[in-house]
């Protein structure tokens, strides 16, 4: 049996049920990705648009394409017929995009707001105000074809788990505080291969996990 294979049973034995598996399979040849189609795995993560598109037209149409990476606005419409949930969504501006390519599309999609919780500078994502700004603007009622269903958030890049804790413990509490008047919002996408563990222990509901499942990735 193969490895990916082998890797994914020990992954989704690991998870619980209300936690959701997107293989993240960005560099990784097509050929990877239906070795773990053919082993069940129908949701796969990509963070370059155009590469989500290539493998989206050749492979099997039943598999559901997450966007986690950065989203560029001009790019937006190469995936507008296809992605099923986009993760890093981080302004007002992104969501008006994404919801004039979904009506040219006659769809409606699923986006996750991207929330910064680590402490590095590089990390994308929201600040608290902002994502409660954006959550009540009236801009975004009138945004049909846009649903926002959820929070994703990337620890900081560490061998601290004591951080990463903190800093999952600190999306986890904002996202059960916005429940309450937000109901849309169902998923908590935290976690990935080195730190998946400590999300699920927060509540994760979705974990976007690659290296564990497909090797370790080759830039060159
Ligand atoms: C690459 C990537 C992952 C998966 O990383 P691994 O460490 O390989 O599991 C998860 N989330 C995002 C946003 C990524 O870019």
């Amino acid at each position: 049996m193969s490895d990916i294979y082998q890797n994914l049973q020990r992954i989704k034995e690991s998870l619980p049920d209300h936690t959701t598996l997107v293989a993240v399979s960005k560099t990784k040849p097509a050929s990877d990705i239906l070795e773990a189609y053919d082993s069940g795995q129908r949701i796969f993560g990509e963070n370059k648009i155009q590469e989500m598109a290539e493998k989206w037209q050749m492979l099997p149409k039943d598999i559901e394409w997450h966007m986690i990476g950065h989203v560029q606005t001009n790019k937006v419409k190469y995936m507008a017929p296809f992605v099923h949930l986009i993760h890093a969504v981080d302004s007002l501006k992104l969501l008006k995009e994404i919801n004039k390519q979904a009506k040219k599309n006659d769809r409606i999609i699923n986006c996750l707001l991207q929330i910064k919780i680590a402490e590095e500078e590089s990390k994308f994502g929201l600040s608290k105000e902002d994502t409660i700004e954006i959550l009540a603007d009236n801009e975004l009622s009138a945004l049909d074809h846009v649903k926002i269903v959820g929070l994703m958030g990337m620890a900081s890049f560490t061998n601290d788990e004591k951080q990463i804790n903190q800093e999952f413990e600190n999306i986890s509490l904002f996202f059960k505080e916005l429940q309450p008047k937000y109901p849309q919002l169902k998923e908590l996408s935290i976690g990935m291969s080195g730190d998946y563990k400590i999300a699920i222990d927060h509540n994760s509901t979705m974990v976007r996990i690659g290296s564990s499942i497909f090797g370790a990735r080759n830039y060159s």
